[in-house]
């Protein structure tokens, strides 16, 4: 996580969408900082937060951002969107409505953002299975169907964030590089 002194040769925007409490900001928290809170309000106000990562040998900065309480439909501005290339597009495997809503989020940011913006579907919450709402397959058909990258994470258990961070971060590489 140490950035002292590092020639960055790449800075990604990545952003961070989908429904309130589906738990983008702890997501964030444990990719960045590989810190959970039980109490998510800590973390309200931070626009983003950065981490520095190695891929084919270049210095990456990830600067990803949160959405900050501002999860309701449309009330998400274009600057939040502007110079991304990537999205982490997020719902809770627990709530099927936060899935049914996915189509709007990417309809949002087709909208706004870049076309070669690179998607990453998340099934976040991937601990509480006995409560699933979403199956695997029906998030597989969506991603499927409209070209997104699926992963399900637990920010909680830090399964699979890193991996889909970094499978996101690799892809936004091999476009630009
Ligand atoms: P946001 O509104 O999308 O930023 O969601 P938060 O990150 O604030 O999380 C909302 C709630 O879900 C909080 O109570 C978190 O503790 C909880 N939460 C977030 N990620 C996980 C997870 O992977 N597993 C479980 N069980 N709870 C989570
Ligand atoms: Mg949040």
């Amino acid at each position: 996580y140490g950035e002292f002194n590092q020639k960055i040769d790449y800075v990604f925007k990545v952003v961070l969408i989908g429904d309130s409490a589906v738990g983008k900001s702890q997501l964030l928290a444990r990719f960045s900082r590989n810190e959970f809170s039980v109490d998510s309000k800590a973390t309200i106000g931070v626009e983003f937060q950065t981490r520095t990562l190695t891929i084919d040998q270049k210095t990456i900065k990830a600067q990803i951002w949160d959405t900050a309480g501002q999860e309701r439909y449309r009330a998400v501005t274009s600057a939040y969107y502007r110079g991304a290339v990537g999205a982490m597009l997020v719902y809770d495997i627990t709530k099927r409505q936060s899935f049914d809503h996915m189509a709007r989020w990417l309809d949002e940011l087709r909208t706004h953002a870049d076309r070669n913006i690179v998607i990453m579907l998340i099934g976040n919450k991937s601990d509480l299975g006995s409560l699933r709402a979403v199956s695997i397959d029906d998030a597989k058909e969506f991603a499927q169907r409209e070209n997104l990258f699926f992963m399900e994470t637990s920010a909680l258990e830090a399964t699979n964030v890193e991996s889909a961070f970094e499978t996101a971060l690799s892809e936004i590489y091999r476009i630009v590089s």
